[in-house]
């Protein structure tokens, strides 16, 4: 005998009005994260409409069987609708009473608008009958029928809805109706025979031979046929292009399944005390607490965040006549699904004739901001501890909070304002179609996306897109969600906005405004404005909330955090983000603009004379630099890399000068100017090598020209101690980079430290430099242990170690085969983004063979690695003593250091 799978599970209560939900909203990975919380809602006493869901693990069982059903399955669907049935003591598809249901997809991830939704099913011919009987409301049961014929064409069967709209929009102009509910109960009739009528023509009797009746398709009046056939859609969803692309975006794996949800259909659209809305618990764009949301009178399913009628906002709810009651029912709502949740939940009700009902629950998606803000205020609430409030915040979504905003200086005018959706703002050229944003995209320019209200197709659009501009929908629209998700800027519902996407334009109403495709447009989603034209673009302040949660990372944090900063002003920035050193201040940029000729006359000259100036002059710029330095980082560490790229890098190109050299000739130059060229071609040909990255660079050029080390450890020991002299406390490292032998660290460190002692003397104050190495090399992490004996200190250079790890170029394999690496799933992600698991225990073996030899050596990461949340944890478990990454990075990583040493601490409890 096989093992029984449970394969349904009903929610909401019986006849009797007993809670009979068999699922809980753990358990979201069977039932989907609608049907989960569907449950968990019946089983807390909130009032849902009855239903059972069937699971995501049977979609998968069907997709992988080629769309064939496992065996039972259909048995097990027809007994649960049955007992629906009992439970609410009515047929689907009775001819004096039906029972009408949807049939919604529900995922274990949230999947917006990826996949959709039949509402009225049941509905046909005989069971209109009884809805108008039932009702006494022929108008209301009409549209029902209409909706649901249009839904079914259009989701189950793939009929374009515009054969639908258009059929709509002329019977409009026909009745001179103004909008949808002008339209009476016979217009609507009418329409449904019309509908019927589309059906038949586009749906084709080759695919679907049993809805051939008399020799042609007809819409399917059977309710089992009806059922059947959109589940059945609802599981293919699962694999539609939308879907596939948004989890991919989004990481989410491919083998999850949907669940689908059969449940009883309530009404919003019953007239003036019906009503059906979408809202927050607490305001997702900010996290201020208060009700926030949408709704609309006498209005069903998706209405709301189509953006088709303007909504009115949830907090009047309570005031409109007939609605009072379930406008309190709601508020009241709200506190048990926090306090139930613990977090901010966004919700969708309907009303019907003045009941309350939910539809669906989830913890809400929210900005940077609000979710610091909530949680805050929740753990002030004491819903939450401080611990939980660390560990909700998620360190990439911290990022945009570090977006860009206008200007404040900027000037610039306002041509419209619409609603502040998503955070951040975006400068690009308008385009009015997804397809045209990702051709701009690709085409290496930046675009803004303008458009009546955005759909599920646009998403590869929206993706492509700076930012995102709407003339319809309110904050919980389609572009909206979507836009927050993202993290990309958005501005909705500008109203003033009369967009043609045929024409490519959209004119500002009310002025002579015209902004074509092409036209340079900024928009502001943190204010709603709308501005024609490019406004300069700053990164925004902290905010208070951010510094809060930064503050209680920072008390559970055990690891270090510092930041890459090679000039005083990102050294001041990155302490102003709470870094507690420079963890590598490179110096090879230092060597740029005229610094460049010097660097250039010392390496091709032989003449002692002119090699001597060029040094002293360096010396005496290089000073400057690190007194500005280790200033800046008064009393914190600064370790500075001594030189470390390949020379040619200083030289003019080869190619370059031959082409001078060409064009020299051409225009009669004296030959004696001409040999001059042919000389430096020559140097710097003689200078070329194969392959840089791995040739002269690093501490063999230190080796090969003692005269660079020499003077840079003389200007960093000379900055400090004149710092010293002012009372001032420097705190220098000096830090010898590619080391691959135990006697090229031995011999380097000799002479730094020969030219130490010189300068203290010189100078007359005591120095004390710590001398540590990169460990950027499999060779120089296999033999730490040798190596610690020289090292005071040893920073990973991740970034070169998983190239000479992997054997990989960087910028070959990045542009050229990872992306498709990462599709074919051969790397679980890119390793120049989140360190490797093999570039980790190599990391984690310098560390421990390090220790062993020299048991006080400091131990850090200066690789971009040090800024990316994944890899922070990981640096955590090895054990180092700090991380050092770019200083917009700095609050990431405090935050993932404070959520990895939580991590561990929860880990040991539940060990004990
Ligand atoms: P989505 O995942 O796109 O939000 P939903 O399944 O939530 O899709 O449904 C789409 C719309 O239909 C929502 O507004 C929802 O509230 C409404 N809806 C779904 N089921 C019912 C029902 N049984 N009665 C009334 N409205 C429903
Ligand atoms: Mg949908
Ligand atoms: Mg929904």
């Amino acid at each position: 005998m096989t093992e029984e799978v449970k394969r349904v599970y009903a929610f909401g209560k019986d006849a009797q009005g007993n809670n009979v939900t068999e699922g809980n909203t753990h358990m979201k990975a069977q039932l989907g994260g609608k049907g989960a919380n569907l449950a968990e809602m019946a089983n807390i006493g909130l009032p849902v409409p009855p239903g059972f869901t069937i699971t995501c693990q049977t979609c998968m069982e069907y997709a992988n069987a080629d769309n064939t059903w496992p065996e039972g399955a259909l048995d097990t669907i027809q007994s649960y609708r049955e007992d629906l049935e009992a439970r609410m003591g009515k047929k689907i598809g009775d001819a004096a009473d039906p029972l009408l249901v949807s049939v919604r997809s529900g995922a274990p991830m949230s999947m917006p608008g990826m996949m959709d939704t039949v509402l009225n099913l049941g509905l046909n011919d005989e069971s209109i009958n009884g809805l108008i009987a039932q009702t006494e409301n022929p108008r209301f049961a009409w549209d029902s029928y209409r909706r649901f014929i249009q839904m079914f064409s259009n989701v189950v069967m793939g009929l374009d809805g515009d054969l639908f709209e258009n059929a709509i929009t002329s019977m409009k102009n026909v009745r001179g109706a103004a909008s949808d509910t002008d339209l009476s109960a016979d217009d609507l009739k009418e329409l449904v025979a019309e509908f019927k009528q589309i059906f038949s023509e586009n749906v084709s009797a080759e695919e679907y031979p049993s809805l051939v009746v008399d020799g042609s398709v007809q819409f399917p009046q059977d309710p089992s046929a009806q059922l059947q056939l959109a589940i059945e859609a609802v599981f293919g969803s699962w694999n539609n292009p939308r879907a596939v692309l948004y989890r991919k975006q989004n990481k989410i794996a491919d083998d999850l399944g949907t669940a689908v949800n059969v449940q009883s259909m309530v009404f919003g659209n019953k007239g003036n005390t019906s009503a059906t809305g979408v809202a927050f618990t607490r305001n997702p764009a900010n996290g201020e607490k208060e009700f926030y949301g949408d709704y609309l009178v006498n209005a069903q399913g998706e209405d709301v965040v189509a953006g088709i009628r303007n909504t009115s906002p949830i907090a009047d709810l309570k005031h409109v006549e007939g609605l009072e009651e379930a406008g309190r029912e709601l508020e009241e709502v709200f506190v048990t699904l926090e306090n139930h949740f613990r977090d901010m939940c966004d919700i969708e009700f309907t009303i019907e004739q003045g009941k309350l009902w939910m539809l669906q629950t989830r913890v809400g998606k929210r900005t940077a901001a609000a979710a610091l803000h909530i949680d805050i205020e929740m753990e002030k609430e004491g819903l939450i501890s401080k611990e939980e409030a660390v560990m909700r915040v998620d360190p990439e979504q911290l990022d945009q909070l570090l977006h860009p905003q206008f200007d404040k200086n900027a000037s610039y005018d306002v041509v419209a304002k619409g609603l502040n959706a998503s955070p951040g703002a975006a400068v690009g050229e308008a385009v009015f179609s997804a397809a045209d944003a990702v051709a701009v995209t690709e085409a290496g320019r930046k675009c803004v996306l303008v458009r009546w209200e955005t759909n599920p197709d646009d998403l590869a659009g929206m993706i492509a897109a700076e930012g995102i501009l709407t003339s319809h929908g309110g904050k919980t629209s389609h572009a909206a969600v979507i836009a927050r998700g993202m993290g990309a800027p958005c501005v909705c519902g500008v109203e003033a906005l009369k967009i043609d996407a045929e024409k490519k334009e959209a004119a500002v109403a009310g002025t002579d405004i015209v902004i074509r495709e092409g036209d340079m447009v900024s928009i502001d989603g943190t204010t709603g404005s709308v501005v024609l034209g490019a406004v300069d673009l700053v990164l925004p302040e902290l905010t208070g909330d951010l510094d809060t949660i930064l503050e209680w990372a920072d008390e559970f944090r055990t690891m270090g955090v510092r930041a890459n900063a090679d000039n005083p002003e990102d050294a001041e920035l990155s302490r102003s983000f709470g870094a507690e050193g420079i963890g590598l201040c490179r110096t090879e940029h230092m060597f740029l603009g005229d610094r460049k000729q010097i660097i250039q006359s010392f390496i091709l000259n032989d003449e002692p004379a002119i090699r001597e100036k060029a040094l002293a002059d360096l010396l005496e710029a290089q000073t400057g630099d690190f007194y500005g330095m280790f200033k800046a980082m008064d009393g914190l560490p600064v370790i500075v890399r001594l030189l470390d790229p390949p020379l040619h890098e200083f030289l003019e190109s080869p190619r370059d000068l031959e082409v001078e050299i060409a064009r020299l000739e051409a225009s009669g130059t004296p030959a004696a100017e001409l040999a001059d060229k042919r000389q430096l071609l020559s140097l710097v040909d003689a200078m070329a090598e194969a392959n840089p990255m791995l040739g002269l660079r690093g501490c063999r050029l230190a080796i090969l020209y003692p005269e660079l080390p020499a003077m840079q450890t003389r200007a960093i020991a000379t900055a400090a101690a004149r710092l010293k002299k002012e009372g001032l406390d420097p705190e220098p490292e000096i830090m010898i980079p590619l080391v691959s032998v135990l006697p090229e660290l031995e011999t380097l460190r000799g002479e730094v430290e020969a030219v130490i002692a010189e300068v203290c003397e010189a100078e007359g104050v005591e120095l004390d430099i710590p001398i540590g190495t990169m460990i950027e090399l499999p060779r120089a992490a296999v033999t730490a242990d040798e190596i610690a004996t020289q090292a005071d200190f040893f920073s990973f250079g991740t970034n070169d170690l998983t190239q000479t790890t992997f054997g990989f170029s960087r910028d070959d394999v990045e542009a050229k085969f990872i992306p498709r690496y990462l599709e074919r799933r051969i790397l679980p992600c890119n390793p120049f983004e989140t360190v490797d698991a093999g570039v980790a225990a190599l990391v984690d073996m310098g560390c421990t063979k390090g220790r062993a030899t020299n048991p006080d050596i400091q131990l850090g990461v200066c690789g971009e690695h040090g800024g990316d949340p994944d890899s922070v944890k990981t640096f955590h478990k090895i054990g180092l003593t700090y991380v050092s990454c770019s200083p917009y990075r700095v609050p990431l990583a405090r935050l993932a250091a404070g959520q990895a040493a939580l991590a561990e601490k929860m880990g040991d409890h539940r060990d004990k």
